[in-house]
């Protein structure tokens, strides 16, 4: 059997009277990396934020590492910190150093001590390229920069998994390219991972499984090659040709 990292069945979220995800059926398996796309407004933050009840599912479950987040007994604090959470916008403190940054959690989320925090926080730094700005102020570095610190800050709190929504998405062109190799180092060291994006080139190359969504639902899933490569849906073929 595989080892299912994020098992999903039946989930369902309104807004009042707005269906925005109709019983969506998702298993993600450890290590893989699955890139959601699709147009906007198609429902995808929506899905990420009630994998990690971010948004409160409406019905259907959400089990993460064999732990049932939407059965109402579960310490939610404590499922949640199995999942790392990367936004669009980086959302750092500003009046804090980097290092800082990747600490407050350890220390007030799982109690670890300053030396300790400090040590996992440099490691982290160093794994997305940014060993060298410990000290930094998160306005003294690149947009690109402050995105890899919320990378590390994620990684920094140990997840099983991570959840990516449009993370180089307000980055200048010219800035994406790290980020994605970062992204694409944690994959390759076997992160199970699940990243809205709208960079086909990256889900080309490193997504195992691509789920096209539109309307609240997943319209086509597969391979890469197919989904992106060779779409059987119509409305994934319309919505490639406007992004391609
Ligand atoms: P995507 O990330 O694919 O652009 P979203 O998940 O952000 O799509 O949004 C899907 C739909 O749900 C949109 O129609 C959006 O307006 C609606 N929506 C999202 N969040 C809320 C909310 N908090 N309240 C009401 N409607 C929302
Ligand atoms: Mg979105």
């Amino acid at each position: 059997m595989n080892d299912v990292k994020i098992d999903i069945s039946g989930l369902r979220k309104s807004f009042g009277s707005v269906e925005v995800l109709r019983d969506i059926d998702q298993q993600v398996t450890a290590g893989e990396v699955v890139c959601v796309i699709g147009p906007s407004g198609s429902g995808k933050s929506t899905f990420l934020r009630c994998v990690n009840l971010l948004e409160e599912p409406t019905a259907g479950k959400v089990v993460v590492d064999g732990i049932e987040l939407t059965d109402p007994d579960t310490d939610i604090d404590a499922a949640r910190r199995r999942l790392g959470m990367v936004f669009q916008q980086f959302n750092l403190f500003s009046h804090l150093s980097v290092l800082s940054n990747l600490t407050v959690a350890q220390r007030k989320v799982l109690g670890r001590g300053k030396a300790e925090a400090e040590a996992v926080a440099r490691e982290n730094l160093e794994r997305v390229g940014l060993a060298d700005k410990a000290a930094a102020m998160p306005a003294q570095l690149s947009g690109g920069q402050q995105q890899r610190v919320g990378i590390a800050r994620a990684l920094s709190m140990n997840p099983d998994v991570m959840l990516f929504d449009e993370p180089t998405s307000a980055l200048d062109p010219e800035l994406v390219g790290d980020v994605l190799a970062v992204m694409r180092g944690l994959a390759d060291e076997g992160m199970t991972m699940l990243v809205v994006t709208h960079e086909m080139q990256f889900a080309r190359e490193v997504a195992d499984r691509v789920l096209f969504m539109d309307g609240g639902g997943i319209v086509e899933q597969g391979p890469p090659a197919d989904v992106i490569g060779a779409p059987k849906e119509e409305r994934t073929r319309s919505f490639l040709a406007r992004v391609l």
